[in-house]
């Protein structure tokens, strides 16, 4: 079988070769998780509780040895792959904990026409997920769809990045070990794009995609084929309100850790910022103070994508023709691997600095008039996934976020909805559509089914054709009239 190679972003040396798995792998590994889920589904909803939930245990025992994977691959420091890996847990423990309650089957009001009839609404799963997943975050991304697909049921086969492989192989092989009676539940399979194309050709229930828009528009052209359900999790261009009133100090905090950490490769980063004027000068410099601190390849790692050096530092250099300043940085920070620090000022909107993903170190700080202006421009990007605001109090914060296009907004802080396992995640535009975490992520692994029981005949029943034709009629008419009067 052929094979790929990965290197280590920061050294270049290798650090692992896997198997390139085509269609007939893939075939093979969909016909193995179904069985896999048979197994699953009689389990029942605490047998895959306690079963989930020990994967969980042995993960948590693992962390060093999966961040350490992690950041072999990545090139990012060992303790952010650690703070990710931390993550992946609260999400795949919430999962496992209130997969239950948000799918078993329960009662909902029949309505008046329907009193003879109980009504049940219940979850089924999908079956087999393809999940295909980016290399920016490779736990706690896939780990969003991973957790919440096997929680509601299905068998996964998982194709991460052919950038973190290793990642990939450690999460499948870690629940075969913890889950030795649902061997082949969790499957990874590696290669390039055209696996991940295989993947979404295969005979799978849903495709949960993590990536950019451009990949999420060929995963949708293949699954519109076979009408395979998709779910699109693309990038960001998020950006920070700041309110005249706002903790300064604070906000340049925020600001510089979203834009910064893991290089800038987070999908919900901070990558715009919006001031308005009587505070846009004094933030700018502190958020330059604190990112002239900041040290690549030491605070964080290196490009993880080599061919991103490249895009960083066209958005740079065009933004700088087009009469924005540098307070800090400027093309010359792009010393690959690494990108450091970069504070640019006064961006034309119209720049690919402001309207395309840039997705490495660098902030624009934009001033404003006002917070309408603010809201405005936000809500102008094609993308929409987070945001965050900074006001004087949480009452003009909470205000400003209602306002908002964006998936999620924190108020206060950035990425703050990262960490809460029940709130959903995901955008609209170019960031993508569906969402994964919380129930609206296990409801996306899940099908509902509608159930009537018949309690008792009706006056008038309207499914048969030996109810008397005035029997009817007076029950048609008695409900016209209501629905005429209320
Ligand atoms: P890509 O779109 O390049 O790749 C995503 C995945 O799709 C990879 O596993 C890739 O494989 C695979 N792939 C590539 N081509 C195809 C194809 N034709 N059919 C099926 N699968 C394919 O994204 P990146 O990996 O570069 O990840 C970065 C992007 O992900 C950014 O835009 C970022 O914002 C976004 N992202 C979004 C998140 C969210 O939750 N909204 C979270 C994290 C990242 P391979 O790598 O082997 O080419």
């Amino acid at each position: 079988m052929a094979t790929f190679i990965v290197r280590s972003p920061a050294t270049g040396e290798q650090v692992g070769e896997h198997p390139v798995h085509g269609a007939d792998d893939i075939a093979h590994a969909v016909v193995r998780g179904r069985e896999a889920a048979a197994v699953w589904a009689n389990l029942g909803w605490s047998g895959r509780r306690v079963r989930l939930l020990g994967w969980k245990r042995s993960l948590a025992g693992r962390m060093d040895e999966l961040a350490r994977t992690v950041a072999a691959e990545t090139g990012k420091p060992v303790h952010d792959a650690r703070a990710e890996v931390l993550l992946a847990l609260v999400h795949l423990d919430w999962a496992a904990r209130h997969a239950r309650g948000v799918l078993r089957v329960r009662r909902v009001p029949s309505g008046m026409l329907s009193v003879h009839q109980r009504a049940l609404l219940g979850y089924r799963p999908l079956g087999v997920v393809g999940v295909i997943g980016p290399w920016n975050y490779p736990v706690y991304t896939p780990m969003g769809s991973i957790g919440y697909a096997l929680a509601a049921g299905n068998a996964v086969v998982f194709k991460p990045s052919e950038l973190t492989p290793a990642t990939g192989v450690f999460l499948a092989s870690s629940f075969d070990e913890a889950v030795p009676d649902c061997a082949g539940l969790l499957q990874t399979v590696t290669g390039p794009g055209s696996t991940g194309q295989a993947l979404a050709e295969a005979d799978v229930d849903k495709v949960a995609f993590t990536g950019s828009p451009g990949t999420a528009r060929k995963v949708a052209e293949v699954c519109a084929r076979s009408l395979t359900p998709l779910l699109a999790e693309c990038g960001g261009k998020d950006a920070v309100i700041v309110g005249a009133d706002a903790d300064l100090e604070a906000a340049a905090d925020a600001v510089v850790w979203g834009a910064m950490a893991n290089a800038g490769q987070t999908c919900a980063g901070v990558e715009r910022v919006y001031a308005v004027e009587s505070v846009h000068e004094r933030l700018c410099a502190l958020i330059v103070e604190r990112a002239r601190s900041l040290s690549a390849g030491e605070t964080y790692g290196p490009m993880t994508l080599a061919s991103q050096l490249g895009v960083v530092e066209r958005h740079m250099k065009e933004a700088l023709a087009a009469g924005a300043r540098a307070p800090l940085g400027g093309p010359e920070s792009v010393r690959g691997p690494y990108v450091h620090p970069v504070v640019l000022v006064d961006v034309p909107e119209d720049s690919p600095a402001m309207t395309e993903e840039t997705f490495g170190p660098v902030v624009a700080v934009n001033r404003v008039r006002d917070l309408d202006e603010a809201v405005r421009r936000t809500n102008a990007s094609a993308y929409a996934l987070g945001a965050a605001v900074f006001t004087g109090s949480r009452r003009a914060g909470l205000d400003v976020a209602d306002r908002l296009n964006s998936g999620s907004v924190s108020v206060g802080s950035v990425l703050g909805f990262a960490a809460v396992p029940a709130l959903p995640f995901g955008g609209t535009g170019e960031s993508g559509y569906g969402r994964i975490h919380g129930a609206e992520g296990l409801r996306a692994f899940a099908v509902p089914r509608s159930v009537t029981v018949k309690r008792f005949a009706p006056y008038a029943d309207l499914t048969s054709f030996a109810t008397a034709r005035e029997k009817t009629a007076r029950a048609v008419e008695l409900g016209r009239r209501l629905h005429a009067r209320f």
